[in-house]
């Protein structure tokens, strides 16, 4: 893997959305905030609907321009390049895995782990079918997608994410569409990517049994850092944020009262 000993830096990075050129600016969806995820880190974001958490991680992920502030992906900051250079630098250095594991119907499984190879003008070689091997499904690349379970979708996305062994993988709820095994088939290979390859995951979800899985939780609220836990259980997860939910009802009451 290329770059430093930090996968991901961010320094001051806020975003407020705005909703017209003229239009008041909103509050920020996140406020200046300062991360820094190692490599082989294993990373979970959690917090109430609404706290910040994709906006985070579209900015991280250079998929969001931050309002304020340096993102820097491996050493690289980010805020500086083109778009042809951030697309780029997102196709080669980021690994994106979503809920829906966003597939490309048409493409046969192989075909898919191989597209951001194919797109930076790669020849994949074996590459697509060791990835596949890596999540157990080397005898499936010739299916559509289709053709697979939503757990096995979900591996291939993974498969894709790390073909190009990027710095930082981005997970938005990877698990929130899957029944409990499955999710922890899906979440065990995430763990495998840091521990055996020295990948960092950021993993945003509302789940406190795959948050268990992280190495850290960062809690947000209203779009701040609520609180960090190292070596999360899921218990204690799930117990923060039953009180950050508390805590965003009742201010919420408190707005419209
Ligand atoms: P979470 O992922 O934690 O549910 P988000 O990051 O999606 O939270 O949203 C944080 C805040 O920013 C919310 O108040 C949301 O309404 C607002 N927001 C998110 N995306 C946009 C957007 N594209 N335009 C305007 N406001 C947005
Ligand atoms: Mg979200």
């Amino acid at each position: 893997m290329k770059g430093t000993l930090d996968a991901l830096t961010l320094e001051g990075v806020s975003r407020t959305y705005r909703r017209g050129t003229r239009a008041p600016a909103s509050a920020p969806a996140l406020h200046p905030l300062d991360l820094t995820v190692p490599r082989a880190r294993f990373l979970a974001v959690m917090g109430p609907s609404g706290s910040g958490k994709s906006t985070l991680l579209q900015c991280a992920a250079g998929l969001d321009r931050p309002t304020a502030g340096t993102v820097r992906i491996g050493g690289t900051a980010i805020g500086g390049l083109g778009e042809a250079k951030l697309s780029r630098l997102r196709r080669e250095r980021v690994g994106f895995v979503f809920q829906d594991h966003n597939l490309v119907p048409s493409l046969s499984v192989a075909e898919n782990v191989a597209l951001p190879l194919l797109l930076g003008g790669e020849d994949p070689g074996e590459r697509p079918r060791s990835g596949l091997d890596a999540v157990g499904l080397g005898d499936r690349g010739g299916d559509r997608p289709a053709e697979l379970s939503g757990g096995q979708r979900q591996r291939v996305a993974i498969a894709r994410a790390l073909v190009t062994r990027p710095e930082v993988v981005f997970a938005d709820e990877p698990t929130g569409a899957l029944d409990p095994a499955t999710a922890d088939d899906v979440l065990a290979l995430l763990r495998r990517a840091v521990d055996a390859d020295g990948h960092a995951v950021v993993m945003v979800t509302h789940d406190p049994a795959a948050a268990a899985w992280a190495d850290e939780v960062l809690f947000l609220a209203e779009g701040r850092v609520a609180g960090r836990l190292a070596r999360p259980g899921a218990a204690e997860v799930g117990r923060i944020m039953r009180e950050l939910g508390r805590r965003a009802a009742s201010a919420a009451q408190e707005v419209h009262a």
